[in-house]
């Protein structure tokens, strides 16, 4: 996680893609910088992690459009409550044994 001086004041970023399941507005966070850039990124662009298995967000809009959007780059959420905050910690447990299993399959090689 990072927090850092945005347009809109200060913001935090963080990765989850480890996490199948999440609220509306991490969902609506990665849809935000994919739009701002207009799906200029999406896909991986050579993050070295994405094998067999992508190692991203999958996304899915109500019109049935699909976007992957690697997981390299952290996410920026611009809203902060103790709701999301609360699922952030829960999510970031979840990535960060991802983190570990990823490490661990680097050093076995
Ligand atoms: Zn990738």
């Amino acid at each position: 996680m990072k927090f850092y001086g945005g347009e809109d004041g200060i913001c935090w970023k963080l990765k989850f893609y480890a996490n199948k399941e999440y609220s509306g507005i991490y969902d609506k966070s990665i849809k935000d910088v994919i739009e701002r850039f207009n799906y200029k990124y999406v896909g991986c662009y050579g993050c070295g992690k994405c094998k067999k298995e992508k190692a991203g967000y999958n996304i899915e809009y109500d019109d049935g459009r699909k976007y992957f959007r690697c997981g390299f780059e952290l996410i920026p959420i611009k809203t902060i409550s103790k709701d999301i905050v609360e699922e952030a910690v829960k999510m970031m447990e979840i990535q960060d044994r991802k983190f570990i299993e990823e490490i661990k399959q680097t050093l076995i090689k």
